[in-house]
């Protein structure tokens, strides 16, 4: 039924398309055909505005020294940031919070049995790179908020270290229990590794970067090329963000001065075990005096030599201590008032502290914003007049737990659920195509922005780039033809990992995450080398791409803030609700059907007939077959949500007929503090099942996954770990959301119909 539903939405979606303003340009959806084209007139003033030269320049100096938070370049760069913002006539200011920032003590990874190596954990300076020698104020190689630990035990190779793996382990008869694990980078967020290794009776976690994943196998290694040099080592938090982000000590509210914190032990987001990351270099003496069975196809890395699984005899002498510090936040806040609407807030950030130089991460998205609100000050001389209030934020503290973004939003959390209209984020950024995250209700509204861009290499739209790299990267008829013929490219759900996470996640903000990438690549990812000179050489050299970034993130954020209605669009949203009921109903189904399988395949004795009697295995066990779940509740609120979303658009489209906006004043306003709703009605307050900051009920990052998205979490995961009881909760309460966002939407849908 909801097959025909679609259908009828995509008509519907061309249609509005075809509504062309006179000169021929589609008009803005949100906007009456006259506040469009000055709407336009004014964006194309602001996209001539961003310069390649200022970005160059911005990055030369906030990447010319070590700014990690509580460096003093860290809070050099935020006052040089809040003295360009005001001497280009913007309000700004800067907010300080004080937040929990373990750095390194101690540091020790030996190889003890049955030869000795000791690991040098440092990353040497290269001649050629400028900034690599800045050894006095680089961070050391380490996993921010790793528990404290001094341990000897054997060694177990755990490939990425991730839930299956472990999985893989048991059925080899190999036990972490008491051992300390060595897993590579990649294939999930870092912080999952240590945590699972911890769950299974580990005793500590190694993790280095094998060349596999990003080193000399993909091209040449710095300072040649772009990859991860045998000595690079990737830093990075390694605190269980899925439970909740920002200062371990105050959790859900702003770390001011006179917050009230929690003790240190009783912090439930440090790790239980000590970890810390190591290069190849230092790995690879470590895995070689490793025995045991070799490791499977799959979980084989490029260094040139077999891969056991141990454990031992290789026996490994790790120690992490760390000095538990409390350290300044200094967020740059920049307010440009609103005319019009001063109580709805566009909101806009990207990170400006970095685990060292941080060319490239964050430097490359934090000068992109300076230059949008470089833009920004000379479109108001010129005359420009922002309906809504726009908020720029350079958050500190991003890369240890997303610390600024999520304390300032935490202290301001009243005023952003009352006022906030959507949150624009940004980090690192590259050379390529468009990459779009967010909100299923700004998916139309994104799209269009893309549109307007232009690729500065290809000189074409980026959607359109968008949509034949969508064509050539086509799995199967069907994605071929949805990417020829619906009219929206499909954004990403958002998980974890850069500063949105507590605009959506906590407080239900819509919100966006915007870079340019795929055509750069390389490897020097959180270490000494992501720095000015390999930016330069490496990555948006001509810093083409940053300037494309700035114009499409500044263009989205002024089409927010300028216009009529706000353009939250819900067919789209709706649509996506289906593919992801679909998806769970798969995930069950290919659940059962396995289980019944291999159940089958014990009983039969595929298991022990088939095992290499030379080697290890243990059959899998006899399984309960996961019972049948009741997804209706689930399927009619999604279909609520379908002709809710259907209605809605036809009265739009009636009440913009003839390119006018027919609603008065007192209309549009009740209207747009209706739709300022729509992302908060997915939300509750009691959160996700052991996870309560985490309030939206449609996108979370996966408790095993760590950046990775899940959608519909409470009902995915439940059914992922086989809680039944849960999932079936679950399910109710997801519908219960979406039933009420349907009735948002009516009640808006009804606020049109009486004006006509
Ligand atoms: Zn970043």
């Amino acid at each position: 039924m909801h097959a025909g539903a679609r259908l009828f939405s995509l008509f519907l979606s061309c249609f509005l398309l075809l509504a062309t303003t006179p000169d021929n340009e589609p008009r803005l959806s949100g906007y009456s055909a006259a506040s469009s084209r000055n709407e336009r007139d004014w964006e194309v003033k602001f996209r001539a505005l961003p310069t390649p030269q200022n970005l160059r320049d911005y990055m030369q100096r906030l990447s010319a020294r070590p700014h990690h938070v509580g460096s003093p370049y860290d809070k050099d760069n935020a006052e040089w940031m809040l003295a360009k913002f005001k001497e280009w006539g913007l309000d700004a200011n800067i907010e300080t919070f004080d937040v929990l920032f373990p750095t390194p003590k101690a540091r020790v990874v030996e190889l003890v049995e049955p030869t000795k190596f000791t690991a040098k954990l440092q990353e040497p300076a290269l001649a050629i790179d400028p900034t690599s020698n800045q050894q006095t104020e680089q961070l050391p190689t380490y996993n921010a908020y790793s528990a404290d630990g001094d341990v000897t035990a054997p060694l177990v190779y755990v490939n990425y270290g991730i839930p299956d793996d472990y999985q893989k382990l048991e059925r080899m008869g190999v036990s972490v229990k008491g051992a300390i694990v060595i897993a590579r980078y990649g294939n999930s967020w870092r912080g999952i590794k240590p945590k699972v290794a911890g769950e299974h009776g580990a005793v500590g976690c190694l993790i280095y970067s094998d060349p596999a994943d990003d080193g000399y196998i993909h091209g040449d290694v710095f300072p040649t090329g772009g990859w991860r040099p045998r000595d690079g080592v990737q830093r990075g938090s390694v605190m269980d963000m899925p439970v909740y982000p920002g200062d371990p000590l105050t959790p859900g509210v702003g770390a001011t001065k006179d917050a009230k914190r929690l003790n240190l032990k009783d912090v439930k987001t440090i790790t239980r075990i000590p970890v810390l990351p190591i290069s190849y270099a230092d790995a690879q003496p470590l895995l070689a005096a490793m025995k045991g069975e070799v490791a499977p196809e799959g979980w084989r890395g490029s260094l040139p030599q077999t891969y056991h699984l141990g454990p031992g005899p290789a026996k490994v002498h790790l120690k992490m201590q760390s000095n538990w510090d409390i350290k300044p936040l200094y967020d740059v806040i920049v307010k440009i008032p609103g005319s019009a609407n001063p109580d709805e807030w566009v909101v806009r950030g990207n990170h400006h502290d970095a685990w060292v130089n941080g060319a490239e991460d964050p430097v490359s998205g934090t000068v992109v914003l300076m230059e949008e609100a470089r833009s920004f000050a000379a479109l108001l001389k010129q005359g420009w007049k922002p309906k809504r209030t726009i908020i720029y934020c350079a958050w500190d503290g991003e890369e240890p737990a997303l610390l600024g973004s999520t304390e300032w939003a935490e202290n301001h959390a009243q005023e952003l659920r009352r006022y906030a209209v959507a949150y624009i984020n940004s980090d690192a950024n590259g050379r390529g195509y468009l990459s779009m995250g967010g909100s299923h209700t700004l998916e139309r509204f994104i799209n269009g922005v893309a549109r307007d861009i232009e690729d500065p290499e290809k000189k074409i739209p980026v959607w359109k780039r968008d949509q034949l790299k969508a064509i050539a990267d086509a799995k199967t008829p069907e994605e071929r033809k949805e990417a020829r013929e619906r009219p929206d490219l499909r954004i990403d759900a958002l998980g974890s990992g850069s500063d949105w996470s507590v605009f959506l996640d906590h407080l239900g903000v819509a919100s966006l995450d915007l870079s340019y990438g795929d055509e750069d690549g390389g490897g020097i990812y959180h270490s000494i080398y992501d720095d000015f000179f390999w930016y330069t050489h490496f990555s948006d050299a001509d810093f083409s791409y940053g300037r494309a970034l700035s114009q499409t993130a500044g263009t989205a954020v002024m089409r927010l803030a300028d216009a009529e209605l706000l353009p939250y669009e819900f067919t789209g949203l709706a649509d996506t609700i289906h593919r992801y009921l679909d998806e769970l109903q798969k995930l069950l189904k290919t659940q059962q059907d396995e289980v019944i399988e291999r159940n089958k395949e014990v009983e039969e004795g595929v298991f022990t007939a088939t095992a290499d009697p030379k080697k290890t295995s243990v059959p899998p066990p006899v399984e309960e077959i996961p019972p049948h779940l009741n997804f209706a509740p689930l399927q009619n609120a999604s279909d609520a949500l379908t002709h809710s979303a259907q209605r809605y658009q036809n009265a739009l489209e009636k009440i913009t007929q003839n390119g006018e906006l027919r609603l008065s004043p007192d209309s549009l306003h009740s209207l747009n503090s209706k739709l300022l709703e729509s992302e908060r009605k997915l939300t509750s307050p009691d959160g996700l099942p052991g996870r309560p900051w985490f309030q939206h009920l449609i996108y979370a990052p996966g408790v095993y996954t760590g950046y990775g998205v899940k959608t519909i979490p409470g009902v995915r995961e439940a059914i992922e770990q086989k809680k039944w009881k849960e999932a079936e909760e679950q399910i109710v309460r997801a519908a219960g959301a979406l039933e009420d966002e349907a009735k948002l939407v009516d009640s808006a849908t009804q606020e049109l119909e009486k004006e006509k």
